[in-house]
C-alpha cells in the first residue's frame, strides 16, 4: 500500500463468513451474480469464477423457493471446489416467507441483504422485516441494509416530504429525496437493533444512479453513523460508462475515508464477462493505493513515434500473464502485488520510466536502432533484439518474481535477475 493512500474513517467492524468488514480491515470488494439462483450448477460456476478473479463476498438473487432450495446446494459445490468465499442472499419482497420455509437457506447463507424499500407495506411491513432480522439472529448472521433509490421506502419518504412542507425554511425534493434514502438506512437499523441484531452484525448502504447524489447521500450516512459502509454506484451502466461514473463517485468517497466494502455494478456486454466489475474494482483499490491486488503494467500510450503495435501486444501479454499467475503467486511470493512493470514505446520516457519500475522495458520506436533495453530496479541488466523480445521479457519477469519474492534460495544469497 503506498504511504500516501488516503486514510480510513473507523467504523465498527463486522464479520461476513471469513471476511472482517469495517474497522481497520482493508476496503473488501464485492460482486454479483446474473445467473438464475434456482439451477445451481450455473451460479455455483459463476460464484466460483468471481471469487477466483477476486470477489472476496459474492452476492446472489434468493428470489423464490427453488432459489432458496438451491443455496444449500451452490454452497456445497462451492466448498467441493475449495471455494469458501461468503455467499450473501440478496432478498425483496418476500424475503420473510422464504427464509422460513427454506431455514437451510438462511442458515448456509453468510449474509442477508435486506431492502427496506422492498420489505412490505404498512403493518406488514414491520412484521416482516422483524421475521427476517430474526433469522439473522437465530443464525448469527450480519445483515446489510441496502437502501436503493429505485426503491426508496415511500412510506418515509411521504413523511419528510410532509415535515418538509410545514418546516419554515422547506429544502428542496432532491434533498429531502436523499434524506429519506439516509433515513430509511437508519431508521432500519436501529429497528434491527431494537428487535435484538447487535449493532456488529450491520452493513448499511444506500445506493444512487449519480455520482453526486452519491457522494452527497454517503457523506450524510457516514456523518450519522458508525455502522461499516457497503459504496456502489447502482445502474452504472455500461462499457466506459459505467466505469468511469463508478470510478469517479467511488473514488471521491473513498479518498475521504468513506467506504468498507464496495461493488462496481457494471451492465456486462451481451456475452460479456461477469468478472470484469471485480477486474474495475480491484484496480479501482489499487490505482488509489489503498490495496494491491496484482502487478501494475504502466504502459505508454503510443504516438507517431510508434509504428508497430508490438509494444501493445506486449503490454497485454504482459498483463494478462500477471493476472493468470497470480493465484499461484500469492500463495508462494508474498508482496508480487506491489510489484510495477513498465512496457514503454520509445526512447523519449522509455528508460526513464523502466527505471522506476521494479521491471521495465523500452521498446524502439521508429528510425531508433532495433533493440529494446531492460532496467531491473533501476539498473539496464540487458539489451534484448530479434523475434523473441516477448519471450524473453516475461522469462525475466518470471524469474524476477521467483528471485525477489520467493523464499530465500539457502544455496545462494545472490538475486538472479536478467535473462
Ligand atoms: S514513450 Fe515514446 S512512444 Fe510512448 S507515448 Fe511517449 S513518446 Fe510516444
Amino acid at each position: 500500500m503506498s504511504v500516501d493512500a488516503p486514510s480510513r474513517r473507523r467504523s465498527r467492524q463486522v464479520r461476513v463468513g471469513r471476511i472482517l468488514v469495517g474497522g481497520d480491515a482493508p476496503v473488501m470488494v464485492q460482486s454479483m451474480t446474473n445467473t438464475d439462483t434456482a439451477d445451481a450448477e450455473g451460479t455455483a460456476q459463476q460464484v466460483l469464477d468471481l471469487a477466483r478473479a477476486g470477489s472476496e463476498v459474492v452476492r446472489v438473487t434468493v428470489n423464490t423457493v427453488e432459489a432458496a432450495q438451491a443455496i444449500p446446494e451452490i454452497r456445497s459445490r462451492l466448498d467441493a471446489a475449495g471455494c469458501d468465499v461468503p455467499l450473501v442472499g440478496d432478498f425483496h419482497f418476500n424475503g420473510h416467507r422464504l427464509l422460513t420455509q427454506v431455514p437451510e437457506c438462511a442458515r448456509v447463507l453468510d449474509k442477508y441483504r435486506i431492502n427496506p424499500g422492498n420489505v412490505g407495506k404498512g403493518s406488514k411491513r414491520d412484521e416482516q422485516f422483524a421475521t427476517m432480522i430474526e433469522f439473522a439472529c437465530r443464525f448469527d448472521k450480519p445483515v446489510r441494509i441496502g437502501v436503493n433509490w429505485g426503491s426508496l421506502d415511500q412510506e418515509v419518504l411521504a413523511r419528510l416530504m410532509d415535515e418538509n412542507a410545514r418546516s419554515a425554511a422547506p429544502r428542496d425534493a432532491a434533498q429531502v429525496t436523499r434524506d429519506a434514502l439516509v433515513t430509511s438506512a437508519l431508521e432500519s437499523a436501529a429497528q434491527a437493533e431494537s428487535l435484538g441484531l447487535p449493532g456488529d452484525r450491520i452493513v448499511l448502504s444506500a445506493k444512487v444512479s449519480g455520482v453526486q447524489d452519491l457522494i452527497r447521500v454517503y457523506r450524510d450516512l457516514a456523518a450519522r453513523c458508525d455502522y461499516p459502509l457497503h459504496l456502489g454506484l447502482t445502474e452504472a451502466g455500461m462499457g466506459s460508462k459505467g466505469i468511469v461514473a463508478s470510478t469517479a463517485a467511488l473514488a471521491v468517497l473513498l479518498q475521504e475515508g468513506i467506504g468498507d466494502t464496495i461493488r462496481v455494478s457494471l451492465t456486462p456486454e451481451p456475452g460479456g464477462d461477469r468478472t470484469r466489475e471485480v477486474v474495475v474494482a480491484q484496480e479501482i483499490l489499487q490505482t488509489m493505493g489503498l490495496r494491491s491486488f496484482v502487478p501494475m503494467v504502466i504502459a505508454c500510450p503510443g504516438c507517431g513515434r510508434t509504428t508497430s503495435t508490438v509494444f501493445q501486444s506486449l503490454a497485454a501479454r504482459i498483463q494478462d500473464y500477471l493476472r493468470t499467475q497470480m493465484p499461484q503467486w500469492r500463495e508462494h511470493y508474498p508482496g508480487v502485488a506491489d510489484m510495477n512493470v513498465a512496457v514503454m514505446g520509445c526512447v523519449v520516457n522509455g528508460p526513464g520510466e523502466s527505471k522506476h519500475a521494479n521491471i521495465g522495458i523500452s521498446l524502439p520506436g521508429t528510425g531508433e536502432s532495433p533493440v529494446a533495453p531492460v532496467f531491473v530496479d533501476g539498473l539496464k541488466t540487458v539489451t534484448l533484439k530479434g523475434e523473441h523480445i516477448a519471450e524473453e521479457f516475461q522469462a525475466i519477469v518470471e524469474n524476477y518474481v521467483r528471485t525477489r519474492y520467493g523464499a530465500p534460495d539457502p544455496q545462494s544469497s545472490a538475486v538472479a535477475v536478467g535473462g
